[in-house]
């Protein structure tokens, strides 16, 4: 059995699966319970992180701030990132329904990449894996380690951690 490597995180997958299927099936998760959905933005953040061509090239800019900004708060506020991210979708383009809205997305000629290339410790793949019992801090290990390769590969100033 032969697979496929993902040209934007890395991660190993299975014939005919992509990122993008780990991407529905953790929203399915999270839908299952919806308790889960405190780490639903933080998913949705680094999902996009780890596939920047989903950005623009301001997109990734911003995706980035917000991945230091809320790693770097203690007590990790789901509303108030809401807020925010609200304010950002108001002045979308393009707020399609049915996607899940990001505010800053790629358009032709206008996508999102690294200056450097990130070496990934943990994926989508890896997420879904693990399985849906230990969804939250999976996906807060993750936004953790996506914070350590940026750093490492130079795409986010070290901080204080
Ligand atoms: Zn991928």
């Amino acid at each position: 059995m032969t697979g496929t490597i993902c040209p934007a995180c890395g991660a190993a997958q299975p014939p005919e699966r992509t990122c993008q299927d780990d991407f529905y099936e953790m929203l399915f998760w999270e839908a299952e319970v919806p308790a889960r959905g405190a780490v639903h933005h933080l998913m949705v953040l680094c999902y996009h992180l780890q596939h920047p061509h989903l950005y623009s090239a301001r997109g990734i800019e911003y995706g980035l701030k917000l991945l230091v900004t809320f790693m770097a708060t203690a007590d990790f506020d789901p509303q108030s990132f809401n807020r925010q991210q609200r304010g950002a979708v108001a002045t979308s383009p393009n707020p399609d329904q049915n996607q899940r809205r990001w505010p800053i997305t790629a358009r032709p000629g206008d996508e999102g990449s690294y200056d450097a290339p990130v070496r990934w410790t943990l994926t989508a793949a890896a997420v879904v894996q693990r399985g849906a019992a230990g969804y939250e801090p999976s996906v807060r290990e993750w936004a953790q380690s996506l914070l350590v390769a940026l750093r490492a590969a130079g795409q986010v100033p070290a901080g204080p951690r």
